[in-house]
């Protein structure tokens, strides 16, 4: 029999609350579950998250949505991936592109062979080989080609929206879908006596709402999922030094760049994303090694355009909710960690979230397995992210501050030891079991830090320096020339 939750209550209408309540309504319609969604507009949202990963897509697609009209409501630009500026060593630079280097040659992945020809003396760049790369670096874009001609041709992108806009817009397809809207304060989160549920909230002026599954979407404070249920955090602040960020929005000063912009600094890093009709811009550091008003200056100082809002500024501790689902409280966004935004993880973790409340949808029972398989996911989605975080920084080699050098001569978790070491030693990439990112990822940060396997693939020595050149230069070439016929992100923008 059927006994699924039937009344489900969002709490917190920030991107977290407005995507769970848009893909729920979406996908439970049919089930009879009733859907609310508690937020404050005196409270209003965090208003930042504007960088995302080629997993919104999917994301949007399935409520239905359009590349296009997403686009135009929500100011968008096409993200082809992030340049990450003077984070190995000052006036260097590397790019990080949701796209493949190169083709696999007799089923050996290409990098093998970019190695073996780098050992050789060959200096040819490994982004020359990656279409997504090229077209970045010369500010163009195009769409990838519906069936791809070669695996040279494979990239993929992701968007720079208005979080708000965007918000908005999921916000109008739930309501227009059934979900039903409290604009009231939260005041008290009362709990059953018998179990520690929650059972009510109490709100400032309507009164009390019921349910029996909270989604907890309510932010940096966490007001059920810790407020209420005392849940535990896991602190990865020995890994991860920054703990606050400085956000400002600013006039476009150029025509929009088709990948975020991520510059290293004496204790952290400055974003740039380029929207439509704006810039974001933010610096992220660490409050132990510079105080906020020098933060506030470094940004303002690198402002491209005007400024259009007042800085704004956050504190976060890195780190995870030790149980994204506890009783019958699910914790989605901000409420169940924070990564920071370096590598644009924040929606697509919400997203994960989501998805799997979807496939482990609770009954009354709330069963005790099904909730430590949503928390045993949840916990290795978000390692993967952190150990991928983490790495920008160990790799750097500036040695100009204490907060770099203690970055360079920092342990790490064994996990992303592990998978270096792979690396290191015959150049293997591996994916482990639910990380978002793909392998290409992490050969885009391992050469883009200069490390460099000390061996390779035995496979690749079936072929002679002189035929890899040779197979070399035809690649190259045809990224150039796909490069050459496509359209600048703007004239690009202009035309969709
Ligand atoms: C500096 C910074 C930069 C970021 N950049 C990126 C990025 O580029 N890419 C990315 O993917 N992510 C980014 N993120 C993360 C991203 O912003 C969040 O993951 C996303 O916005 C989701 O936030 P949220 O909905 O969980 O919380 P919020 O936006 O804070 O929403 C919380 C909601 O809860 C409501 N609420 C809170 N308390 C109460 C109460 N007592 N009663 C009623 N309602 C209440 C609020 O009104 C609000 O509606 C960034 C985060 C920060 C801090």
């Amino acid at each position: 029999m059927n006994n699924l939750v039937k009344k489900v209550v969002i709490v917190g209408g920030g991107t977290a609350g407005w995507m769970t309540a848009a893909y729920l309504i979406k996908f439970l319609a049919k089930s009879d579950v009733s859907i609310t969604v508690v937020e404050s507009s005196d409270i209003g949202s965090v208003g930042v998250g504007e960088a995302t990963i080629p997993t919104i897509r999917e994301f949007y697609g399935a409520l239905g949505m359009k590349d296009q009209d997403v686009m135009k409501a929500t100011n968008a630009t096409f993200k082809l991936g992030i340049e990450f500026q003077n984070w190995f060593k000052p006036n260097h630079s590397f790019f990080h592109p949701f796209a493949q280097y190169g083709q696999s040659v007799n089923g050996v992945n290409f990098h093998h062979y970019w190695n073996k020809m780098r050992q050789h003396g060959y200096e040819g760049e490994l982004s020359e080989f990656s279409l997504g790369v090229m077209l970045a670096k010369n500010g163009k874009f195009t769409f990838p080609a519906k069936n791809p001609p070669s695996p040279m041709s494979v990239f993929d992108w992701a968007l720079h929206f208005d979080a708000g806009l965007f918000a908005k817009m999921l916000k109008e397809y739930s309501l227009e879908r059934g979900v039903t809207l409290i604009d009231d304060k939260i005041t008290n989160v009362n709990l059953r006596e018998n179990d520690g549920f929650i059972d009510t909230l109490e709100l400032e002026n309507e009164g009390v709402v019921s349910g029996e599954l909270f989604i907890d979407c309510s932010g940096f404070q966490a007001l059920l999922i810790e407020g209420a249920l005392k849940t535990g955090y896991e602190d990865w602040s020995e890994w991860l030094l920054c703990d606050r960020a400085v956000a400002v929005q600013s006039e476009s000063a150029s025509e929009p760049l088709p990948y975020t912009i991520s510059a290293a600094e004496g204790a952290g890093w400055r974003w740039q994303i380029p929207l439509q009709h704006r810039d974001g811009n933010g610096h992220v550091y660490s409050s132990t090694h510079m105080s906020d008003d020098e933060a506030t200056q470094i940004l303002l100082d690198n402002v491209k355009g005007s400024p259009i809002s007042e800085p704004k500024s956050f504190k976060f501790t890195p780190g995870r909710r030790v149980q994204a689902w506890n009783k019958n409280c699910i914790a989605v966004g901000l409420s169940s960690g924070f990564l920071e935004p370096l590598e644009s993880t924040s929606i697509a973790l919400i997203e994960l979230a989501i998805q799997k409340i979807r496939l482990f949808f609770p009954d009354q029972t709330f069963d005790k397995d099904v909730i430590a398989e949503f928390n045993d996911r949840t916990k290795m989605e978000y390692e993967r992210v952190r150990d991928f975080v983490i790495y920008h920084y160990k790799a750097n080699r500036r040695g100009d501050t204490d907060f770099w050098r203690h970055c360079e001569s920092m342990d790490i978790p064994e996990t992303l030891a592990y998978k270096n070491r792979l690396f290191e030693k015959r150049g293997h990439l591996v994916k482990s079991p639910y990380e978002i990112f793909q392998l290409p990822s992490w050969l885009a940060i391992y050469t883009g830090n200069n490390v460099q396997p000390t061996g390779y693939d035995t496979m690749v020595d079936s072929f002679g320096i002189d035929y890899l050149k040779n197979v070399f230069d035809q690649m190259r070439k045809s990224v150039a020339d796909s490069v050459a016929q496509a359209p600048t992100h703007a004239e690009f923008l202009t035309k969709i």
